[in-house]
């Protein structure tokens, strides 16, 4: 496209609230037939709430669930937020003495895993199986039914393990962006196949896709992982288009030929991406299409 060409389809994105970062991510665009969308705060809303805790030890729900916050609080992950709201609500509702969530030292990030340290001299761990199960936790037959039938229902398990024993969990749910659906199904009437990667489980992830209506799902993937997906997809010769908003698709936002974040998403996300949808709507994944491809064609 002229320079010309590039500058009004920029001015105009802008104004629809889609910005574009340079003529590349505009000539790329029109040539996608892919396009992999992230899940948590892509495809669904990115707030997750609790909505069912169960003991597995000796322990007190109030007990349980300050431990988990302390473990959260220095956390930016959604699921830690709900799990530090989730305290602080059942504080507020029993009126308990203690005021604040408990100290943690020693707190480490372990991205698409979890969250580790110590609370109160205790190691606490929060986060998913295969989190735990690295550190020799054992995951018994009735913790594995919780799990799977909170998945089932399209929830993630959070599981809280205090000195190397399953503690407690927690089953947080994170409802699907109201356009979602409508957006893949227009995708696939312009010959666009949409498909889903994340670091959530698969029975979590299939059970959101199948609400969005997407057919193919790569779950448990790490940050790495995602961007490999991209470029497994480009070698089948077609264009890609990444959506995404955490610091873990930012691999995947360079990798794709058509990075786009979700503006509400993290920095390093809006960083990485060619394409910020600046209202955080899916909708914008079609605007950003069509705006390159009525450019392309009117100087074609
Ligand atoms: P996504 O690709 O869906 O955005 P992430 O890669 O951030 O997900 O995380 C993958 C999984 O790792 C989560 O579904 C969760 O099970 C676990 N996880 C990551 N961070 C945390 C945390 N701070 N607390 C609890 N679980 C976590
Ligand atoms: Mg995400």
């Amino acid at each position: 496209a002229t320079p010309t060409a590039v500058m009004v389809a920029t001015g105009k994105g802008a104004s629809q609230g889609v910005l574009i970062k340079g003529g590349n991510a505009l000539e790329n665009a029109y040539k996608v037939k892919t396009v992999i969308f992230d899940k948590t705060g892509t495809l669904t809303v990115g707030k997750p709430h609790v909505v069912s805790t169960m003991i597995f030890s000796s322990m007190s729900i109030e007990e349980l669930c300050d431990i988990a916050a302390a473990a959260e609080a220095n956390s930016e992950h959604p699921i830690a937020k709900a799990v530090v709201e989730h305290y602080k609500k059942l504080h507020e509702k029993f009126g308990s003495n203690k005021e604040n969530i408990s100290e943690v030292s020693d707190f480490e990030v372990h991205p698409g895993l979890g969250v580790s340290g110590s609370v109160g001299g205790k190691v606490v761990l929060v986060g998913n199986k295969k989190f735990v199960q690295a550190y020799n936790v054992l995951v018994s037959p009735t913790v594995e039914d919780y799990m799977t039938e909170s998945e089932q229902l399209a929830r993630t398990c959070v599981l809280v393990a205090v000195d190397g024993m399953i503690a407690g969990a927690f089953a947080v749910t994170d409802p699907v962006k109201p356009e979602a659906e409508q957006v893949i199904s227009f995708l696939r009437s312009m010959s666009i196949s949409s498909i889903m990667v994340t670091g959530d489980n698969w029975a979590t992830a299939t059970a959101i896709a199948r609400e969005v209506g997407i057919e193919r799902v790569f779950a448990e993937t790490d940050p790495l992982g995602k961007a490999e997906k991209i470029k497994e997809f480009q070698m089948k010769g077609d264009a890609v288009a990444m959506v995404g908003d955490g610091i873990n698709d930012s691999p995947a936002l360079v990798a794709a030929d058509v990075g786009m974040a979700i503006g509400a998403g993290t920095d390093v996300a809006i960083e990485a991406a060619d394409i910020v949808l600046i209202k955080s709507n899916l909708e914008d994944v079609v605007t950003a299409i069509d705006l390159s491809r009525k450019t392309l064609s009117r100087i074609r």
